[in-house]
């Protein structure tokens, strides 16, 4: 049995103040995107993962033991329903490793929907997010997939109705970026100011409503950008450089270290991607959203 679950970008990230249980208050408006990761998961004496893909994801990176995320998800649902079931795990990926766009959190997602599958367990949707949520902030909205706008620490997940199909280049890294080590950086950057109570932005959702793509572009913010720049000050001449051919907007994705390049068609990303690798920027894939979540594939 296999699943897959998409990436997902941040359109606007606003982060607040640290709360008491560690986590960043959150308001943000995700969209899952066409980038997917796959898992196939298979009947086993004791769980086991494995994971192949595209070298220039850093695939080497990801787990192969307990910590793995995909492991928790197979043996969170089984003991959801009391089975003492175990799964033999593949994952391949197609989303960069802690590139900022979730894939940890799509192969959560992915499996959870291979294994109720394999199990026949017809899990409903709502206990489905209720354990997704119990996994990673991230996890829900794997599961949920289009657009949402996410509160709480970003497990709270509330869907959003869009017009349109968005062209996003996106550029990927060499090296991944620690989300935790980037939410530390920000605190550190705010130290001694209040950090203010975070919103979406009314004019995100009205440019979605209405499919403004310029609107949209405009609109695209990340409070985690400043701080992810301190870590990594390539990113920010990265966007830059990008901007040139991709005017109507560029932003980090999530805690990065992946780019996003707002296009307005097809033509139009194959020439951002033109123009980053005229300046040496080879490792571009071009994706649209929204795009569903985590489904069963076979
Ligand atoms: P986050 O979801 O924390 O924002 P991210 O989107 O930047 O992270 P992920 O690809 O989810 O990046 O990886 C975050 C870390 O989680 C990796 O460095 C890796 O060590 C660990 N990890 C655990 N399981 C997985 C998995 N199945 N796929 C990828 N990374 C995993």
């Amino acid at each position: 049995m296999a699943g897959v679950a998409p990436a997902k970008i941040n359109l606007c990230l606003g982060v607040g103040a640290p709360r008491p249980d560690g986590f960043h208050s959150l308001a943000t408006v995700y969209q899952a995107i066409g980038l997917y990761d796959e898992v196939r998961v298979r009947p086993a004496s004791e769980c086991s993962v494995t994971v192949s893909g595209d070298a220039r994801l850093a695939v080497a990176d990801v787990p192969t033991d307990s910590s793995n995320i995909a492991v928790r998800a197979a043996g969170l649902l089984a003991a959801h329903h009391g089975l003492d079931a175990a799964v033999a795990i593949h994952i391949v990926k197609g989303i960069p490793v802690a590139g900022g766009m979730a894939g940890g959190s799509a192969d959560a997602a992915a499996t959870l929907v291979a294994c109720d599958a394999l199990w026949g367990t017809a899990t409903p949707f709502e206990e489905l997010a209720v354990l997704a949520g119990q996994l990673g902030s991230d996890v829900p909205f794997a599961l949920l997939g289009e657009t949402a706008v996410g509160s709480g620490h970003g497990e709270l997940v509330t869907p959003l109705e869009t017009q349109g199909e968005y062209w996003w280049a996106v550029l990927e890294s060499p090296a991944g970026l620690s989300t935790p080590a980037v939410y530390r950086e920000l605190d550190r950057l705010r130290a001694g100011t209040v950090a203010p109570e975070p919103e979406v932005p009314a004019a995100l959702l009205e440019a979605l409503r209405q499919g403004d793509v310029d609107g949209l572009g405009a609109a695209l913010a990340n409070d985690l950008q400043p701080a992810a720049f301190r870590l990594r000050p390539e990113l920010e001449r990265n966007l830059t450089t990008g901007r040139g051919a991709a005017p109507h907007g560029a932003l980090l994705s999530g805690s990065g270290p992946s780019c996003l390049f707002l296009c307005e068609s097809p033509e139009h990303a194959a020439k951002v991607v033109i123009a980053l690798g005229s300046a040496g920027l080879e490792s571009v894939s071009v994706a649209t959203g929204p795009v569903p979540g985590a489904r069963v594939v076979s």
